[in-house]
């Protein structure tokens, strides 16, 4: 009875998953799923990648953190759309779910929007277990949190298109190996792009931009 409900449940939220995602391509949206521990960056990573793609298209941001309005006033200053989750509101804090994700994109200009970024609740675990209607799974793991997060963690890792090495002007400063950091993620998910950024200084944000752009051009064109 009880494993009957869960699924039950999991259905339902993989339906509501389905709708948004259908939402979203029948806009030529497209979404990309920000996950990381907290504290890696994704929010600096965001300021820092939104300029350079607001020459090209046009940006929503949907902020999911159990609490504060912080992350969405920051990248509001930006000039884009932004709208805050907060998981508390919904009785489940450690990961957007994807009746969040519908209840957020209610209040976005969808219009006036090609790429959106949803940026997850800091925390390695369970959002790898949650799609939420996004085209692209993008994994940020800065490089202060050591070489064994990707066999410690190795769903979100499995799960992730792109995996970004982030805080790595930081790596002369650490007994830590950016290559072999690499091969750590290379062992877990052969297929990610991998790259290694610096969301401070802005080495490879460039790379990661066009990265994005030109996945959505074959996601439009195709
Ligand atoms: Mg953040
Ligand atoms: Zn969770």
């Amino acid at each position: 009875m009880r494993i009957q409900l869960d699924q039950d449940i999991l259905q339902d939220h993989d339906e509501q998953a389905a709708r948004n995602g259908a939402e979203l391509a029948a806009r030529g949206i497209m979404a990309v799923n920000l996950m990381s521990a907290p504290g890696s960056g994704k929010t600096t990573l965001l300021e820092a990648t939104i300029p350079l793609l607001q020459q090209q298209v046009r940006v929503g941001v949907i902020e999911g953190d159990v609490a504060t309005t912080l992350d969405a006033a920051r990248v509001a200053t930006l000039g884009v759309p932004a709208v805050q989750i907060n998981t508390a509101h919904f009785g489940s804090t450690c990961h957007l779910d994807a009746r969040m994700v519908a209840a957020g994109l209610q209040q976005l200009p969808l219009d006036d929007i090609d790429l959106l970024f949803i940026e997850n609740v800091g925390n390695l675990i369970c959002p790898a277990a949650f799609r939420l209607g996004e085209h692209l799974r993008a994994l940020i793991l800065s490089i202060t949190e050591g070489e064994d997060k990707p066999a410690k963690y190795p769903r979100m890792f499995h799960e992730a298109h792109s995996v970004l090495i982030n805080k790595i002007d930081l790596a002369p400063h650490l007994d830590i190996d950016p290559e072999r950091l690499v091969q750590r993620v290379k062992e877990v998910n052969p297929t990610a792009a991998i790259m290694q950024v610096s969301a401070r200084t802005g080495v490879g944000v460039a790379e990661w931009a066009q990265w994005l752009l030109e996945r959505r051009r074959l996601l439009v064109s195709g």
